[in-house]
């Protein structure tokens, strides 16, 4: 208990400042773990596409009662496929990537309307 006690004291104690660093280390956190469950799932797709295909070819060469199997492994592919957009979307969210000029591609600060380094105007994306 005392340790519980002491852990509120200092969660009391801690500054704005240093509350945001904590947030900022829990989203980092939970894009990381995001960044693993998109992995996994690319990996699944991949396995997928290869047993599709493994499917498609024995069907082609003549085996029956295949039909069904492709096209549950093809609906599976696509839910894994709607999985990982929406996964990207939080990562997205957790970790906006830098913005990016277009002509010369160097990442822009936030802001801005014109690229710092060859002066193109630049539309800021909003979120
Ligand atoms: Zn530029």
């Amino acid at each position: 208990m005392e340790f519980l006690q002491k852990l509120g004291e200092t969660a009391k104690g801690l500054s704005d400042k240093a509350k945001e660093v904590a947030r900022r280390s829990g989203e980092y956190l939970e894009a990381t773990r995001l960044k693993m469950e998109l992995s996994r799932l690319e990996r699944e797709l991949t396995n997928n596409f290869l047993s599709v295909g493994e499917l498609v070819y024995r069907r082609f060469k003549g085996e029956e009662g295949l039909d069904a199997e492709i096209e549950r492994l093809l609906s599976a592919t696509k839910k894994v496929e709607e999985d990982m957009l929406s996964i990207q979307e939080q990562i997205d969210r957790l970790q906006p990537r830098p913005l990016v000029c277009p002509q010369c591609k160097v990442e822009l600060p936030s802001g801005g309307k014109f690229c710092s380094y060859c002066g193109i105007m630049v539309a800021q994306e909003k979120r």
